[in-house]
């Protein structure tokens, strides 16, 4: 048993603050004392221990009280992605068999009609019940149920127990260091692994989070040169639009951040050199749903040599390759404490794991010195008269062109070869056909070439905002 964390962080450090948002801030135990009554007024409401419950919400702390509450309750949290669509949603609710959703007020019009819904609002009116908040939780409790992506094909309910969250958390620091007074900057969402896992290591490490609503990239860039902040999570194109801002005011960072972490696929090297040039110190991040968040990251010392690479596992993770080809390359596998136990709902039987190892249907190798390289999914693989194309090589040498804003590859059935592969672009400026494939002669082995250039308004994304490579196919 491990102590709650949320009361144990109220107990040990209760005067620290906890929490920033729009200029107010929250100490650890002002957080604590909201989220018991919260607990309280949930359980006037019918909400027991152990309830699998439903939640959606903006990134604000009323969501973080209620997630807390929830918490004290030990109830099993299911985070939904307010960016999905009603019948997405309505998805997940089916899948997971919640028994409560608990709703922010302005996202109530996002579910799907006959929810069964409490709204944040009524929650937060209502009268409190007296209950008992455990002390203890074991490690194998499921704290939370996030949904996979869905790039890949259905979403999946990903269980999270106290042991993967304690066991990411802690593996993160040992990577990171910590000092009273770090800062963690939030414009993830929290719904999301990247955004949940700010909020365990604050309570984890005792360090206050600086949440934003929205990725409000002034606020935010002018945080990291002239406030707060030691450390952030972003995305590639959340990176890109805070070094864009950065160059337009010729700002660095100030002396006081310490470590950017990117993550969610791979970052540009371009990006990285301009972060360099602009005092950024931004560290490659390999996670996933199923890890909890990180599984391998990259020093920021090591970014520019091993350009690229995710780097290494943190401490207790181990990485391998399966089944590796001529070249090294095969399915990366993970196995450590912050591996999921499972999946929830019509992936339940499906298991994580096999012998401890979670197969994370990623493509990748292990360089001689240790370094790991994400390739692609493997369900994105193209083969071609026996070899194999991966279509980030694809879409990476498109992307290069400077007419081309976005690049998706796919494969195509093709007599002769099998497959081939295919492009859809999304254009910056005017630029042929022509153009593009002498472009990519440069960088492409002759099999790698696009066979068809398609270019199109937007390509099909998910609500995390990434590619859907099976869903180009039926552009
Ligand atoms: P689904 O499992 O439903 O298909 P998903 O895998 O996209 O969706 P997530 O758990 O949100 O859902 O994303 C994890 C995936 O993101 C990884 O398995 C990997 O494919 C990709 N990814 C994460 N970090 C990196 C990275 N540094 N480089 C390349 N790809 C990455
Ligand atoms: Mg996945």
């Amino acid at each position: 048993m491990y102590p709650n964390w949320i009361l144990q962080r109220a107990y040990l450090t209760p005067l620290r603050e906890a929490l920033t948002y729009e200029g107010q801030t929250w100490t650890f135990n002002e957080l604590n004392e909201l989220a018991i009554k919260r607990a309280r007024q949930l359980t006037a409401l019918g909400i027991q221990e152990g309830d699998r419950i439903a939640i959606m919400g903006p990134s604000m702390p009323n969501l973080i009280v209620m997630m807390y509450a929830c918490m004290h309750l030990q109830c099993e949290l299911v985070m939904l992605n307010r960016r999905l669509s009603a019948s997405e949603i309505a998805y997940q609710l089916a899948d997971a068999e919640v028994v409560a959703l608990l709703v922010a007020d302005e996202d109530a019009n996002k579910l799907p009609q006959n929810a069964p819904v409490h709204l944040f609002s009524v929650i937060e009116q209502g009268i409190e019940k007296e209950v008992t908040i455990a002390k203890e939780w074991p490690l194998e409790q499921t704290t939370s149920i996030m949904y996979t992506s869905g790039t890949t094909g259905f979403p999946k309910g990903v269980r999270q127990t106290v042991g993967n969250h304690q066991a990411s958390a802690t593996a993160s620091v040992l990577n990171l260091g910590l000092h009273i007074g770090d800062v963690w900057l939030c414009a993830v969402p929290l719904f999301h692994i990247s955004g949940f896992s700010i909020l365990v290591r604050s309570l984890l490490y005792g360090n206050k989070v600086h949440l934003y609503e929205q990725f409000d990239v002034d606020a935010i860039t002018h945080n990291i040169v002239n406030g707060d902040v030691t450390h952030m999570s972003v995305v590639a194109v959340t990176l890109e639009r805070i070094l864009h801002v950065l160059e337009e005011k010729n700002a660095k960072a100030s002396s006081r951040f310490k470590m950017m972490l990117a993550g969610g696929g791979p970052v540009p090297v371009d990006y990285l050199q301009r972060a360099g040039a602009r005092n950024l110190a931004v560290a490659q991040t390999y996670g996933m749903t199923e890890t909890s968040s990180q599984t391998a990251t990259l020093a920021s010392e090591d970014a520019m040599l091993k350009i690229g690479s995710a780097g290494k596992p943190l401490f207790f993770n181990q990485i391998r390759i399966a089944e590796p080809n001529e070249q090294g390359e095969g399915e990366i596998c993970i196995r450590g404490p912050h591996v999921t136990p499972g999946y929830i709902g019509r992936f339940a039987q499906k298991g994580a794991t096999i012998d401890g190892w979670l197969h994370t249907g990623d493509i990748g190798y292990i360089d001689k010195d240790g370094y790991l390289f994400v390739v692609d999914r493997r369900a994105d693989l193209i083969i071609s008269g026996g070899e194999n194309i991966y279509p980030a090589e694809i879409e990476n040498a498109l992307l290069a062109h400077p007419a081309v804003k976005e690049a998706g590859v796919c494969g195509k059935d093709d007599e002769k070869w099998g497959q081939v592969p295919v492009a859809y672009i999304v254009l910056k400026e005017p630029v042929s056909v022509e153009e593009l494939i002498s472009f990519c002669k440069h960088n492409l082995a002759k099999y790698k070439m696009p066979k068809e250039i398609n270019f199109v308004h937007e390509l099909p994304r998910n609500g995390s905002n990434k590619l859907l490579r099976r869903k180009l196919k039926e552009l």
